[in-house]
């Protein structure tokens, strides 16, 4: 059902509370905080340009990091609003108080088209509690709720449900911001109606994670390409030898059933044929955990069972060719997960052909792609594709979660259009 949005409403001189995803990766250079990658910031501004344009007043909510309901310093929004003026080109105002009566004065002095920050939301504990009465003092401060961080959308929180609740209690309306509203049609609409065929890619660690996309995704695609570790769980539920790799032992059942169903519904289920292995070496040291350390040496491409000393860390060149093949021909992508542990770059090379072949077919022949959410999204970004897919999610949980088709309580709590 789609959800009512910032553009379908008037809002001159009204109080819009703004829920954010500003979770940014902060470090301390020299005794101030400062922001490593603002992606997040940047992926709000047309929300606010938009909001800027319809004269409203608006008070953004977000969190920081785990301060777990308690002040701290090193987790304050400060400086985001700094940031945050300084892309808009016009300053932001921050009151370091949530809720209150400071924060209540502050949002009392906006002029329509200015923009406020509130101090991190997790400072309090009710606010992860979902409490009614912290989410009535966040209520307090507008008169619409409006949701863009569909990154903590999973979560029912006072900022993401609550406070909804509690503004509509008010009589003011609860609706999706415009990175919200595109999050929702491309993981939503998009793959409920897909231009086919219907290519689903998916890697990363555990079948056991992916398993309820996978099955809920086998109703509806055409072909599903499987690659990361998960694969070797597939290897071994077929009798195969995984040597070292990552494996779920206790999922190989869970794995010949997801194959057992696309059979079924007569959706084309490749595994990979060839896989990139490497000799682990103990480098005699310890990690935190107190475990061995072991470096991975001498990586090579292997053909049928894995030898017992050895570890799997990527598909292999005829897997990636096969793979790359298929994708040429879709008319939409979905791909969640990485082809292999891509952050050591001599296991990237599966991932970044899956990007590059992913970038292609959408820019070639106009096929619709759209990554899932973390470890992929990372991995397209990191090979510098970002911009050339389709969509790419921001959301990491949260994507998975709306993917096996469960409802997010930051969605539900949007008003239907
Ligand atoms: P996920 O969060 O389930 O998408 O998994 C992503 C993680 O899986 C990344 O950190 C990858 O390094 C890891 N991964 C993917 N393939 C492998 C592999 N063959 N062996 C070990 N780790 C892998």
């Amino acid at each position: 059902m789609a959800k009512l949005s910032v553009r379908d409403l008037e809002l001159t001189g009204k109080r819009v509370l703004l829920r954010v995803d500003y979770n940014v990766p902060m470090e301390e250079k020299n005794g101030v905080m400062v922001i490593n990658d603002t992606t997040r910031i940047k992926e709000t501004l047309p929300t606010l340009e938009l909001l800027r344009a319809k004269g409203a007043r608006v008070v953004l909510a977000a969190h920081l990091g785990r301060p777990d309901g308690k002040r701290e310093s090193s987790m304050s929004l400060a400086p985001v609003a700094a940031k945050l003026g300084e892309m808009l080109g016009r300053p932001v105002a921050f009151v370091d108080e949530t809720v209150g009566d400071k924060a209540e004065a502050a949002v009392a002095a906006l002029k329509d088209g200015e923009i406020l920050l509130l101090e991190n939301v997790r400072f309090h504990a009710e606010e992860e509690a979902n409490d009614p009465a912290f989410a009535a003092r966040l209520a307090r401060l507008a008169d619409v709720y409006a949701n863009d961080a569909f990154g903590a959308a999973h979560r029912a929180h006072a900022s993401t449900s609550g406070a909804a609740q509690a503004i509509r209690a008010q009589g003011g309306p609860c609706v999706a911001g415009l990175l919200m509203e595109r999050e929702l049609k491309f993981l939503g609409d998009e793959l409920d109606h897909p231009a086919r065929p219907f290519v689903v890619i998916l890697g990363g660690a555990k079948v056991s994670d992916k398993i309820k996309v996978i099955d809920r995704l086998l109703d509806k695609a055409d072909t599903v390409l499987i690659g990361g570790a998960m694969a070797y769980t597939f290897k071994l539920a077929h009798g195969g030898k995984t040597g070292k790799s990552l494996v779920e032992k206790d999922h190989t059942g869970t794995a010949l059933a997801a194959e057992a169903k696309a059979a079924k519904k007569g959706v084309k289920f490749l595994l990979p044929t060839d896989t990139v292995i490497a000799d682990l070496k103990d480098t005699g040291k310890l990690n935190k955990k107190g475990r061995p350390v072991f470096e991975f040496v001498n990586p090579r491409v292997n053909v049928g069972d894995i030898p017992d000393d050895c570890e799997g860390f990527d598909i292999g060149p005829e897997t990636t060719k096969a793979y790359a093949a298929v994708i040429a021909g879709a008319g939409t992508i979905l791909w969640n997960g990485p082809m292999g542990m891509f952050e050591d770059p001599r296991f990237a090379t599966g991932t970044n052909a899956v990007a590059q072949a992913v970038v292609a077919a959408t820019q070639d022949s106009g096929a619709k792609s759209i990554i899932g959410g973390g470890d992929s999204v990372k991995a397209v970004n990191k090979a510098g594709l970002g911009d050339k897919v389709t969509f790419a999610s921001t959301g990491g949980g949260a994507s998975l979660e709306f993917l096996e088709g469960i409802p997010l309580p930051g969605v539900l709590a949007l008003d239907d259009k």
